[in-house]
């Protein structure tokens, strides 16, 4: 026996993965997934089904200048959102740990049904409204179907929730260290004496607040900071990546950890050791090399 140390890569051995995740269905989200597709960054969008098609323009927070809050409409769902991933924020954006829980299992399981007849597929992400979740709320998204559910903390790290449905964002995209982060996850190789752990970075926000703040630039400059590391960071939705790693996590080693077996329909990708990266084909068991 000798000293073991394996971890997850993700598709192709890349150690790093990108996701985004934006809220509520608003129509800046049309302006938003044409600026992702020039760059080939993909998103999650969680979506109120019930405000779709919803015609607002608001008072901006300055009092002078409008802003428009309206939302997709439903009909414009497979095209605004295709390449991207359609996700659930609850019917009509209400607070699930205060309405009572009949309401909040309607709000959860009848914006699922919607969706998913709009999106054409089925739909396993979400977003807490207001960021509130309970574990009454997190067991009713379970038995929804949903298998994950972002919150609204940043943890300024790029880790892995052990529970993704307590899933925390690195940031949201007005926090001061977005590009310093981003500089960091990009370029950043965890040091020369630590463990090739995998890394995320996960960034969240609402489109609209690009036009309260006059702020699209920001979004531009992120993804022009890490468009270019496509071939060492897989970008990927929420649902890409929590289906990745509960195949991941579904894997079976042996009793002395020098076999594993890959139960999963999918291709897994480990590394062993500091260098070594190695694949593990769907439905077969792999002799892990040993140091
Ligand atoms: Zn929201």
């Amino acid at each position: 026996m000798s000293r073991k140390l394996y971890n997850l890569r993700f598709p192709d051995g890349k150690r790093k993965a990108l996701t985004l995740s934006y809220d509520d269905g608003v129509r800046q989200d049309i302006r938003l997934a044409e600026l992702l597709n020039r760059y080939g960054v993909k998103c999650t969008f969680n979506l109120n089904s019930g405000t779709l098609g919803r015609v607002w323009i608001a008072d901006g927070p300055d009092g002078r200048e409008k802003l428009d809050l309206s939302c997709v409409k439903p009909e414009e769902v497979p095209a605004v959102y295709a390449g991207h991933e359609v996700a659930g924020h609850g019917l009509w954006h209400s607070s699930l740990t205060d309405i009572g829980t009949p309401g909040a299992m309607l709000e959860i399981i009848d914006d699922r049904a919607a969706l998913e007849k709009l999106a054409g597929t089925t739909v396993q992400s979400f977003a807490y409204p207001f960021g509130l979740h309970s574990a009454d709320v997190r067991a009713m998204l379970r038995y929804a179907g949903y298998r994950s559910a972002r919150t609204v903390v940043s943890t300024h790290a790029f880790g892995l929730p052990e529970d993704f449905l307590q899933w925390d964002a690195t940031c949201h995209h007005n926090d001061e260290r977005l590009m310093e982060l981003a500089k960091e996850f990009c370029a950043g190789g965890g040091g020369r004496f630590a463990a090739p752990v995998p890394q995320l970075f996960y960034l969240w926000g609402h489109a609209y607040e690009f036009d309260i703040h006059h702020n699209w630039n920001v979004i531009e400059d992120f993804l022009a900071c890490v468009a270019p590391y496509k071939d060492t960071v897989w970008f990927a939705t929420n649902g890409e990546i929590v289906n990745y790693v509960e195949a991941y996590r579904a894997l079976r080693f042996s009793a002395d950890s020098a076999a594993v077996t890959n139960p999963t329909a999918m291709k897994l990708w480990m590394s062993v050791g500091f260098d070594q990266v190695i694949e593990l084909p769907a439905g077969e068991t792999v002799q892990i090399p040993q140091e």
